[in-house]
């Protein structure tokens, strides 16, 4: 029998992930990256024998594919993909591809924030009593642990871009944590397009599958109502009572699970703010339809220390509490911020704007921030926003020299927040340099 060709765009970490997978399961592999494929990839590629190219695209060879998966950060736009899709080929993600070869118990979590952080707390709770991996956005390819580790369970941080190119794919248990406006150029500026995007992770869903989801989030409870999905449902809930799904009650979090509940303090919960609320909701969820022991559930709550620039504590100099949220690259994520900080604030905000409206941000930037730095090449915007809402507004386009003018600002009790609410390339590499550099500022005081 001949083999069948499988032909892989872009050769990062998933890409990688698919050709070994693919390589091991019988398929002639390709892979191809209109640009350099990082050493040690090539490494693995040589090693393994995998035919490959980087700083083009072969046509000819791209569109003799049985199948081709796409690397998230192709969009569906560029000549090459659009000649594949004319030419009736398959176009499939990571987790598509991947997903053929286990038998696992799949949770996926998706959402516009909180997905990090809301895999990473499920999977430490669920990791304490099952045989579970961590993957997807995080860490491994999901395809490279599928070949490697064989996990009976895993869970997977999926973005819209890996949901776009799901054909059969289909998690046991979903969580969808929220939906707002991000990555709109990717939807052709449509936000009912990127929506739509992100429910993909229960169009394969039958009424044994789970979709947990933020009942206090309107565009999901909208969607729903107008596009019912088969998925027996286990909303969260800040705000109201919820009788099959999680919801807080005073300082607890309950949960009930076809008349099963268990019930959690959220007073010694590791984490600060609302939004970890909610996603200390849906990873308890999750486990508890694992049936993950209560005390177990608790404890891992009790002991999970966050991740890495995701409002980390990074330390407290002066009496003065420095805290790195670098992760936080659009205006929904700041504002779980600032709504968490319990004392008077010097705010670092700015970076690449991704169209941002800032007016949800007035009441806390009223209430909490003292001073403001902005952190970034064109600062005019912030300026104008907020310029007459603070007594002091200072630019700068060093990490270093916004720590030390927060430092002067900052007095005894004060907060020091790095929250940007943009992207971070127009001063760092990504988001996770930008809070290095921050930490190390921090340190250097
Ligand atoms: P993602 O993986 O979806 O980007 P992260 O867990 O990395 O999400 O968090 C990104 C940013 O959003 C951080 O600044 C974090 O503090 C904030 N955040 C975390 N959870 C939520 C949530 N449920 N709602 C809103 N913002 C959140």
């Amino acid at each position: 029998m001949t083999k069948q060709r499988l032909v892989i765009l872009g050769g990062g970490e998933s890409g990688i992930g698919t050709a070994l997978l693919g390589n091991a399961k019988g398929y002639e592999v390709f892979v191809s990256d209109n640009q350099k494929i990082k050493e040690k990839y090539k490494q693995v590629l040589i090693h393994n024998e995998i035919e490959w190219e980087d700083e083009k695209h072969s046509e000819n060879k791209i569109l003799n594919a049985n199948i081709v998966m796409k690397s998230p950060g192709i969009p569906d736009n560029v000549p090459l993909v659009k000649q594949i899709r004319k030419q009736g080929i398959t176009v499939v993600s990571e987790i598509e591809f991947a997903s053929k070869f286990t038998k696992a118990c799949i949770v996926g979590i998706t959402g516009s924030n909180g997905k990090t952080t809301t895999a990473t707390l499920t999977h430490h709770i669920l990791k304490q009593e099952l045989n579970v991996g961590l993957a997807g956005n995080i860490g491994d390819s999901f395809a490279k642990q599928v070949l490697e580790d064989d996990f009976e369970n895993y869970v997977l941080e999926i973005s819209s871009f890996q949901l776009d190119d799901i054909v059969d794919f289909k998690p046991e248990i979903a969580i969808i944590t929220n939906i707002t406006p991000d990555h709109l150029d990717r939807y052709n500026h449509q936000f009912k397009n990127y929506v739509a995007s992100k429910f993909r992770i229960a169009m394969n869903q039958t009424k044994s599958d789970y979709l947990i989801y933020d009942a206090d989030d309107k565009v999901i409870t909208n969607y729903l109502m107008n596009h019912p999905v088969q998925s027996t449902l286990l909303p969260f809930s800040l705000r109201r009572t919820i009788e099959n799904g999680a919801y807080l009650d005073n300082d607890k979090i309950k949960i009930t699970i076809d008349n099963n509940q268990i019930i959690m303090p959220t007073t010694n919960l590791t984490l600060e703010g609302k939004h970890n609320i909610k996603n200390a909701m849906a990873a308890s969820t999750v486990a508890h339809l694992l049936k993950i022991r209560k005390q177990t559930i608790r404890e891992s709550l009790e002991n999970f220390q966050g991740v890495e620039h995701r409002l980390e504590h990074v330390l407290k100099i002066n009496k003065v509490q420095y805290i790195n949220d670098s992760k936080a690259t659009n205006v929904n994520a700041t504002y779980f911020a600032l709504e968490s900080m319990d004392a008077p604030t010097v705010w670092i905000v700015g970076g690449v704007d991704k169209g941002n409206n800032y007016e949800e941000l007035f009441q806390f930037v009223n209430e909490k921030v003292k001073a403001i730095i902005c952190l970034g090449v064109d600062n005019e915007k912030l300026i104008n926003t907020f310029g007459r809402m603070v007594d002091v507004i200072i630019e700068t386009q060093f990490v270093s020299e916004a720590v030390k003018i927060a430092y002067k600002l900052a007095e005894a009790g004060d907060n020091v927040l790095l929250s940007p609410a943009c992207a971070s390339f127009d001063l760092f590499e990504n988001y996770e340099d930008r809070g290095r550099q921050f930490k190390n500022a921090v340190r250097n005081l």
